[in-house]
């Protein structure tokens, strides 16, 4: 089975309108149709619509857009929040589901991730859903059980033919310059596979993922991709990586 390697973007809430656009159009100038790779940008939500149209005036084949959160519910009063239709209705192709951030900034527990996962499917939009072990799990031995638990939580009733991607981002190496081993991220890797039963689905490894370290962290068998925030700020870093793809 190929799984086409993904290089992804979390810009998170950096970059404004400008500099979001310029960013966005140095990464384009620097692709190439001839990458075998995959690259998804997640800008902030107010720029995801400015983000495709440069992408889609590039006719880049390898980029694409999504969003970094979605509600629940698809419409309704909800101040502030975003539905899926929203994203979507962008021409957005992804939008990230629990990440970290989310989880323990946020308060989005496994049931919430779970009903925005289905939000996100409803929309047609593909998720990147994302998990990982804080410090003191991995520290009580706990890492596996961590994230097969916010895996199963996650997809229960999530169709099975329906695509998706995961993200294992260890919330202990998420923005502190602390990348997991690739002999570590390889390891929880495999388990993750070996959760998700005979769906082929890619897995991203996040955290703290730099050029120096990206080729060596997805020469890893279970290793399909990763999800940059951090080092996708700057076009140079983000490119490097990408070649490393
Ligand atoms: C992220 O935000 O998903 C992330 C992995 O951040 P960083 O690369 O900065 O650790």
């Amino acid at each position: 089975m190929t799984r086409r390697v993904m290089v992804a973007a979390n810009w998170k809430m950096h970059t404004d309108a400008g500099s979001a656009r310029d960013l966005a159009s140095s990464v384009l100038a620097g692709l190439s149709d001839e990458l075998s790779c995959e690259v998804v940008l997640f800008p902030p939500a107010l720029f995801v619509e400015a983000v495709v149209t440069l992408v889609s005036g590039s006719q880049s084949r390898i980029c694409s857009v999504g969003g970094q959160d979605l509600h629940h519910e698809d419409k309704g009063a909800f101040t502030g929040a975003l539905a899926g239709p929203q994203i979507a209705s962008t021409g957005a192709r992804w939008v990230l589901v629990g990440h970290s951030e989310r989880r323990h900034v946020f308060g989005d527990d496994d049931a919430t991730v779970g009903r925005k996962l289905q939000a996100a499917v409803r929309a047609g939009l593909t998720p990147v859903l994302c998990v990982g072990e804080q410090l003191a799990e991995r520290d009580a031995g706990e890492s596996v059980a961590v994230v097969t638990r916010q895996l199963e939580a996650a997809l229960d009733g999530f169709p099975v033919d329906q695509e998706l991607v995961v993200a294992y981002e260890p919330v202990w190496a998420i923005g502190t310059g602390r990348t997991a081993s690739p002999e570590l991220a390889q390891e929880m890797h495999s388990a993750l596979r070996a959760a998700l039963g005979g769906r082929d689905v890619r897995i991203l490894y996040g955290g703290s993922v730099k050029p120096a370290n990206a080729a060596e962290l997805m020469g890893q068998p279970d290793i399909d991709g990763v999800l940059v925030g951090g080092a996708s700020l700057q076009a140079d870093s983000f490119l490097q990586i990408i070649r490393a793809a």
